[in-house]
């Protein structure tokens, strides 16, 4: 349940009114400010939260029937752009983050991190905590790799989004990064949503590659009440019984998302493809579908990169900014048809 208070209303009183709904153990109420709005979120068995007549409550908000108040676009609450660096998406030109899986070599991440940027890209994407499918795939340079990352963002001029995978690391990572992965395996860790909520940076919320587009507002919504407004919903394809493309591109998803919240939707071609044939023809079908921007896996040397299956799928730099101006059209095109 969302109890919306006054904007005016003293921090003392909300903090009175939290204590005043947390009975026990079983109700926890804490505030939320978004979109310059005040509210006192609370969770737990609601028949023991008392009816509440404080004189700072302007409104009661159920979140019953879905799950999720912040993020439906019939409240108004959240944003529909979202700033990556001083780039804002959502609702304006496609943006592109584009660079490396992981980071590997230093030397091909600040190859392929110019590259893009010199292609147009807005962000330099790469991962250094990497969720693999096997414990004996290589897991990204985690922590020591987080302190490359200042000295890359300014020899690349970039700002740079990178995955965060266990929520006592987020304050690290969020110190040294300017936006938040979450990745598809990730996408129901409640504890680090909750985290993120708390990051005072931008989120990249993947989604689950076998989860309803209602589970991933749902995610989004725990970001968002615990305090971060700042998401972009990220389609990255789905499982199906047919493997053509690794992933089966989730084009529907980008349309619910649409009709359901404000929040940017982007998409990644690079995962749902899994092979760098299929991307481009993957980021024109997002585009179609009216994505906000790109999300694409880029390499310099694929051949060099740990992984096979990463090379397989890195799409080369030069071509970025060719594919986007066509993503461009594609998308006005599809807008007015
Ligand atoms: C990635 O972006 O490198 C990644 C691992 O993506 P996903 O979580 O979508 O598989
Ligand atoms: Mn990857």
């Amino acid at each position: 349940m969302i109890i919306e208070v006054d904007r005016d209303a003293d921090a003392g009183a909300v903090a009175a009114l939290c204590d005043s709904l947390a009975t026990g153990d079983d109700v926890a109420a804490w505030p939320v400010s978004v979109g310059g709005r005040r509210f006192v979120a609370v969770s737990g068995d609601e028949s023991r939260v008392p009816d509440v007549d404080a004189a700072v409550v302007v409104g009661r908000h159920s979140t019953n029937t879905r799950g999720y108040w912040f993020v439906d676009r019939a409240n108004g609450v959240v944003p529909s752009a979202v700033h990556v660096g001083a780039t804002p998406v959502g609702r304006g030109p496609l943006w592109c983050a584009a660079g490396p899986c992981a980071l590997e070599s230093f030397d091909d991440a600040v190859a392929t991190g110019l590259a893009v940027r010199q292609q147009g890209a807005h962000a330099l994407r790469i991962g250094i905590f990497k969720p693999r499918t096997s414990p004996y795939n290589f897991q990204g340079k985690q922590g020591p790799g987080v302190k490359l990352l200042p000295e890359l963002k300014a020899v690349v001029g970039l700002p740079v989004v990178t995955e965060v995978l266990d929520p006592r690391d987020v304050g690290l990572v969020a110190e040294a990064a300017d936006c938040l992965q979450v990745g598809t395996r990730n996408m129901t860790n409640q504890a680090l949503l909750k985290e993120l909520g708390g990051a005072g940076r931008p989120v990249l919320l993947k989604r689950g590659y076998r989860t309803p587009v209602e589970e991933w507002l749902r995610a989004a919504e725990f970001v968002v009440a615990h305090g971060n407004p700042a998401v972009i919903l990220c389609a990255r394809g789905i499982s199906s019984f047919d493997s053509s493309l690794r992933f089966m591109p989730d084009l529907g998803a980008v349309l619910a998302a649409r009709e359901r919240t404000d929040l940017p939707v982007v998409f990644d071609p690079s995962h749902s493809a899994g092979r760098v044939d299929a991307v481009a023809r993957v980021a024109l079908a997002a585009a179609a579908f009216g994505v906000d921007g790109l999300l694409i896996e880029a390499h310099v040397a694929p051949q060099r990169m740990y992984q096979p299956g990463d090379g397989r799928q890195a799409y080369d730099p030069a071509k970025i900014s060719g594919l986007m101006a066509a993503c461009t059209e594609v998308r006005d095109v599809a807008a007015g048809l």
